[in-house]
């Protein structure tokens, strides 16, 4: 294997073989919700209760999946790079939980995790296992009604960009999987990583918003299309 640095970006497509439904494939519905309601900050301040109900079901829908032969590939595919002392970045759009539970560990939810929540009143950020609502208190400052999905809604800044966008300055091979190429600045990663010099590849069901911008474009299910890439990289 001659690749020395991955760069990998998911999205919802990834999950959607694991029984959970993508955004945009849905006429921007997410789970029957408009994305105002449920993914702006304002739709959180108009209703916080349908927006605690939402993540909610979002979160306990996640006892009910298991990740899929994608997930577990990318997971094997870090373990064999870093065994030869190679550099592995998985960046996920995703919200839910299946890389970590496929194994993967050099991961980074650039838009948050439904097993988190933060308060609004202090800054705390903290690991969520059950529902949250309006009544739930903050464990730090005892205040009511502050704490909210640690998701990263429309109009907010995605989390860790610095580090992204110096592994995608310094990364040799850039991978989207399974996204739309709607969402800004997850969408402009390929032409960061191709400005500075790495090959660029997407593996998704249809072409994506950006798929010009990619040295190559692959076409299929992720459960078959990621499984059959890596063994092809893992090959001696
Ligand atoms: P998206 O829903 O906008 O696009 C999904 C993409 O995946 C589409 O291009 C579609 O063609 C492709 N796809 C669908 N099924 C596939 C399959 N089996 N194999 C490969 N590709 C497949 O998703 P996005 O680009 O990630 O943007 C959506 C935003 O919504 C993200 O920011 C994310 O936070 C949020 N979201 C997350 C989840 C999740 O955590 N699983 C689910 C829905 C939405
Ligand atoms: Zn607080």
């Amino acid at each position: 294997m001659s690749i020395k640095s991955i760069v990998i970006l998911t999205g919802a497509g990834i999950s959607a073989e694991s029984g959970i439904q993508t955004f945009r494939a849905s006429d921007g519905l997410w789970e029957n919700h408009r994305i105002e309601e449920v993914a702006t900050p304002e739709g959180f301040a108009a209703n916080p209760a349908l927006v605690h109900k939402f993540y909610n079901a979002r979160r306990q829908s996640l006892t009910r999946v298991t990740p899929n032969p994608a997930h577990i590939a990318l997971a094997t595919l870090e373990t064999a790079m870093q065994n030869r002392g190679d550099d592995f970045l998985l960046v996920t759009q995703n919200v839910d939980d299946l890389h970590e539970r496929g194994g993967s560990r050099a991961l980074l939810h650039m838009h948050g995790d439904l097993k988190s929540s933060k308060c609004l009143g202090c800054d705390w950020v903290g690991p969520q296992t059950g529902d949250t609502s309006i009544d739930t208190r903050c464990t730090r400052c005892d205040s009511r009604a502050t704490i909210r999905p640690d998701i990263v809604w429309f109009g907010e800044m995605p989390y860790f960009m610095d580090k992204i966008e110096r592994a995608l300055q310094s990364c040799d091979l850039f991978v989207s999987i399974g996204t739309s190429g709607a969402v800004y600045p997850a969408a402009g990663f390929v032409q960061t990583a191709k400005a500075y010099g790495a090959k660029t590849l997407e593996l998704n069901l249809e072409p994506s918003a950006g798929s010009l911008h990619f040295d190559e474009t692959r076409l299929g299910p992720a459960g078959t299309l990621v499984p059959a890439w890596v063994d092809a990289i893992l090959k001696p």
